[in-house]
Parts: structure tokens; C-alpha cells; sequence
């Protein structure tokens, strides 16, 4: 059955695309922790990061610091950057089709306090 992410990839529901190509997808997460709060996805269906292949680890891994580096040069006011995936419902993991957040930090933003 469709997860939710595979019905953005479809265009079934709207998303903000941040970047995309054959084989990912980056869009603004719906519940955004900090402002420019970004999801990365692996457009064939994955679970999570325990069923990835070779292929999707290093297409996702090498799109990440990429992503980190346009999202800082779109915002002067971001300093940092928390990277991060939940995987397995017992990590918090929601939608079942693996995703990386990437959550922009500004100095002074309150999540660390
Ligand atoms: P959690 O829900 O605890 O953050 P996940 O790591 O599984 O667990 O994250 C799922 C993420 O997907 C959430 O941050 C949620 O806001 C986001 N999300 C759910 N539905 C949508 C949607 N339609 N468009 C964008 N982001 C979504």
C-alpha cells in the first residue's frame, strides 16, 4: 500500500519540493521544527535504513551535505544544522518510508535551552 511519501512522489499530495532528481526527493516537512525544516527521500519505497542497498546509502549520503550547504546559502540567519532519521516505530519513525530530516539552526533559536 502507498505511504504518504510515495503519494507526494506521485504528486497525489502537494509538497514543497526543495530538490529533486530520479532516484530522491527533498521537500518541506508539513510540521516544520525550524523555519526551511527539510525532508530527504529515496523515491523507491525503502522502509528505512536497515533496508537500504549500497545504491541508496550513497545517493542519500552524498546528497546530504549538499542539501545542508544550499539550505544554509538560502537564509543568512542559519548557523547549524541538525541532521537526523528516525527508523522503527520504537525511534519515532511515523512514515514508514525512510526519510532524513534536515532542520536549519539559528543562533538563538531556543531548541537547545
Ligand atoms: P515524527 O512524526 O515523529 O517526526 P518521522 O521521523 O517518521 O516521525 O517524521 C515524519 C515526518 O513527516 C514528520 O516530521 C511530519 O511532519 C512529516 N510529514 C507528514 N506528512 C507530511 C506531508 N504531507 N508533507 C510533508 N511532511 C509531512
Amino acid at each position: 500500500m502507498a505511504d504518504i511519501f510515495d503519494k507526494i512522489i506521485a504528486g497525489e499530495i502537494p509538497s514543497y519540493k526543495v530538490y529533486e532528481d530520479d532516484d530522491l526527493l527533498a521537500f518541506l516537512d508539513i510540521s516544520q521544527v525550524t523555519p526551511g525544516h527539510t525532508l530527504l527521500i529515496p523515491k523507491k519505497h525503502v522502509d528505512d535504513i536497515f533496508a537500504y542497498d549500497d545504491d541508496i546509502a550513497q545517493k542519500v549520503l552524498l546528497k546530504l551535505p549538499v542539501l545542508a550547504r544550499a539550505i544554509k546559502a538560502a537564509d543568512k540567519t542559519i548557523t547549524g544544522i541538525n541532521i537526523s532519521s528516525n527508523n522503527g516505530p520504537s525511534a519515532g519513525q511515523t512514515v514508514i518510508h525512510s526519510h532524513w530530516h534536515l532542520i536549519p539552526r539559528r543562533d538563538g533559536d531556543g531548541l537547545n535551552d
